[in-house]
């Protein structure tokens, strides 16, 4: 199947640094071995023009005085002390932040315009993902919410959309959830490490959206060494019959692959053997919900080298339907992790979410 692709090497200006871990290379080297797979062709994955989001397109979902501080501190001088979550810490200034920031909102929303216009039934915006980015605060190496910012449009245009948003990240989806917290037409989902044991320490059962949005948050914080097990049944039991019961037009899947077992920066327990039969299922959730339709994001991956670019070349290959070398996708050094307990564990917040009433 043809998929749209919202990808060009200027969005790898987004860069933290050389010794932060966020890294654009996660996505240039997703890219390249896509295409080494032979995914960038006729049939499989085909680019898609995009241009830098507007200030105004960005004030769908951001502050006016946020936009205009990211603006000020994208100047060779950056920020002195960090204000609004930017300047030294987790997401430094660098010179050209801004234009950076905005040109992958750009992508993720030109990827959903792309599905919703009926042109493609899926889009893949591999630099996309920056799901902890607040209204008027960076947060967690994200600084502009693509994903916000292309749901909220969507929404603009087509007032009578309902968008389910699926987050995969190891880190709890807290932007995107905490933007439409009040909005009924977007259900959120997130799968995610405790936040007890993991940043950003938000994403607990009993979060489940405010007001008209009352029901339109759910939350699955898995327990450490969560393992493909646990999030097929969190999928299955949760993700599946909230989409049964939603009804979207079209799913968002924010698929950071930072829950491998490898990742640095977390403590679950996922296989690329996992990644790829959760992508399956969200292929397989979007045929059975909304004729197919899905944009899937990046996000989140800090074994950057060796991890993330094969999750995401299995990601394009269940978008595309090309199947790909089993190889791809084998672990000879994956440790034969023994997590009844953390099944165990995932039954019990299952069950809780059962009780709270939010599945
Ligand atoms: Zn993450």
């Amino acid at each position: 199947m043809e998929v749209a692709l919202a990808y060009s090497p200027m969005l790898d200006a987004y860069d933290l640094g050389p010794e932060h871990p966020f890294k654009p290379e996660r996505v240039t080297l997703a890219v390249a071995m896509m295409r080494e797979n032979g995914l960038i062709a006729e049939g499989a994955l085909r680019p898609i023009e995009f241009a830098s989001a507007a200030p105004d397109d960005l004030l769908r979902v951001h502050a006016p005085e946020y936009v205009e501080l990211v603006m000020r501190a994208s100047g060779p001088g950056g920020l002195r002390r960090a204000q609004a979550g930017i300047g030294p810490g987790d997401t430094p200034t660098f010179p050209g932040m801004h234009d950076a920031a905005a040109l992958i909102v750009g992508a993720t929303a030109a990827a959903l315009r792309a599905v919703l216009s009926g042109e493609y039934t899926h889009a893949l915006a591999p630099a996309g993902g920056l799901h902890h980015a607040h209204r008027d605060y960076a947060s967690g190496f994200c600084v502009y919410n693509d994903i916000a910012v292309a749901i909220a449009e969507a929404l603009e245009r087509q007032p009578t959309l309902r968008i389910l948003y699926i987050d995969i990240d190891a880190h709890h989806g807290d932007g995107v959830q905490d933007m439409f917290r009040a909005e009924p037409r977007v259900l959120t989902i997130s799968l995610h490490e405790d936040g007890r044991y993991l940043f950003p320490g938000t994403g607990v059962v009993t979060e489940r959206g405010e007001g008209p949005g009352l029901g339109s948050a759910i939350n699955v914080p898995l327990p450490p060494l969560a393992n493909d097990a646990c999030y097929m049944l969190a999928f299955d039991e949760v993700v599946a019959p909230a989409s049964r019961a939603f009804m979207p037009d079209v799913i968002v899947a924010q698929c950071g692959a930072d829950a491998h077992w490898s990742d640095p920066l977390t403590n679950l327990g996922v296989t690329l053997h996992g990644f790829r039969a959760l992508y399956g299922r969200l292929t397989t959730l979007a045929d059975e919900s909304c004729d197919g339709r899905l944009l899937a994001t990046g996000g989140g991956g800090y074994s950057w080298q060796r991890i993330v670019p094969s999750a995401w070349t299995l990601l394009a290959s269940a978008l595309t339907g090309v199947t790909l070398p089993p190889a791809l996708a084998e672990e000879p050094d994956a440790p034969a992790l023994r997590a009844d307990e953390a099944l165990e564990a995932t039954r019990a917040v299952i069950a809780s979410l059962r009780d709270a009433g939010a599945v």
